[in-house]
């Protein structure tokens, strides 16, 4: 059987590389697309290493010129695409909503519309557990509902859903979509050759964690003590990175062998496992053999008391489940920082 192609928009970033290693891995030719917007070429080269496959093609292109992606799709016959390439700051998101509008909904209209004039394709996207918001219930099954976005940025992702949702229904069966909600995807692959890259001051918790380990920040701030859980600090779902990157392939493999279900289907991707971040942090300095500077600060506004995944519906019906340990993840997260720094 001929191989089936895999477009990967914003593939040269941190969920984008780990998810071409893993496509690649399963037997897929997988095109990288970025407009290299917010990485370098740091993680495009790791995927080579990692793959051994020299060949993997690149293509540099920005999906807010729809011309740019027509092109792409007249240039390979793609069979399915899985659509990363979107701005995820959200605090920049509040600041600027129309850089967050205009990049996160027009790139992805215009992949659809190319895939769409193509004569049709598969397609994945990737949304996260932001649209949940403040849950009333956890853990949160893709029947809950989704509550109205706290930022722009997670409004994109809201809007990005039903605009596949609607483009499917009147596709006529010529585009089929999967919506992956993400929880918090972290760590890095075990090669420690790709990871997260974060620029300027992180935004998240393990990238802000590993680089206060290494010295590059002074002190991890905890937002908030006084929350109503065990240990006052927030509860999330911490998803193994190479974890996430295989939930892609047996989406995408759903998708190609005509298996789905429904032509738009939803799936959570997480654990099922709420750690807080207190228990993250202690079980980074366990594992690692380190202390970490930290302290208490206030609460960080927008953020969500606790959430976690009940992701039954992803391990039934895509034969996927999340298998790594936090502790593992977060030696992994380590082991990348270290690589940056080159201190291996
Ligand atoms: N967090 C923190 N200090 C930081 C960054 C994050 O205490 O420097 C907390 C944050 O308040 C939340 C959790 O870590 O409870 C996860 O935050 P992150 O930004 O990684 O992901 P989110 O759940 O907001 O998407």
């Amino acid at each position: 059987m001929t191989k089936k192609i895999v477009l990967v928009s914003g593939g040269a970033g941190f969920i984008g590389s780990h998810v071409t290693v893993e496509l690649i891995a399963a037997g897929y030719n997988v095109v990288v697309a970025d407009n290299f917007s917010n990485c370098d070429n740091t993680c495009f080269e790791g995927v080579k290493k990692i793959t051994g496959r020299e060949d993997i093609p690149l293509e540099k292109v920005d999906f807010c010129d729809a011309e740019a992606a027509r092109a792409l799709f007249r240039k390979y016959p793609i069979d399915a695409v899985i659509h990363f390439a979107a701005f995820k700051a959200v605090g920049e998101s509040v600041a600027q909503p129309l850089k967050y509008y205009k990049n996160n909904l027009q790139s992805f209209m215009n992949v659809l519309e190319a895939a769409q004039q193509q004569g049709g394709c598969q397609v994945l996207f990737s949304s996260s557990a932001t649209v949940y918001g403040e849950p009333d219930q956890v853990p949160v099954t893709e029947q809950s509902p989704r509550k109205p976005a706290t930022s722009p940025y997670g409004n994109t992702k809201q809007m990005c859903e039903d605009i596949l949702q609607d483009t499917v229904k009147a596709s006529g069966g010529r585009i089929k979509g999967i919506l992956l909600r993400y929880f918090n995807p972290i760590g890095a692959h075990p090669s420690a050759l790709i990871g997260e890259l974060p620029r300027g001051v992180p935004n998240n918790l393990v990238p802000f964690i590993t680089q206060t380990a290494i010295g590059k920040r002074e002190c991890l701030s905890i937002f908030g003590n006084d929350y109503p859980t065990p240990d006052g600090t927030c509860l999330r779902d911490y998803i193994d990175i190479v974890d996430l990157a295989k939930a892609h392939v047996y989406a995408v493999t759903r998708m190609v062998e005509g298996k789905m279900k429904a032509d738009c289907e939803i799936f959570n991707i997480g654990t099922g496992r709420p750690v807080s971040v207190l228990e993250l942090v202690n079980a980074f300095e366990k594992v690692n053999g380190l202390k970490l500077n930290y302290k208490f600060a206030p609460r960080r506004s927008g953020d969500v008391t606790a959430i976690w995944a009940d992701p039954s519906l992803a391990n039934r019906e895509l034969g996927w489940k999340a298998t790594r340990t936090v502790e593992e993840t977060l030696q992994a997260a380590w082991a990348w920082e270290k690589h940056l720094a080159g201190k291996d």
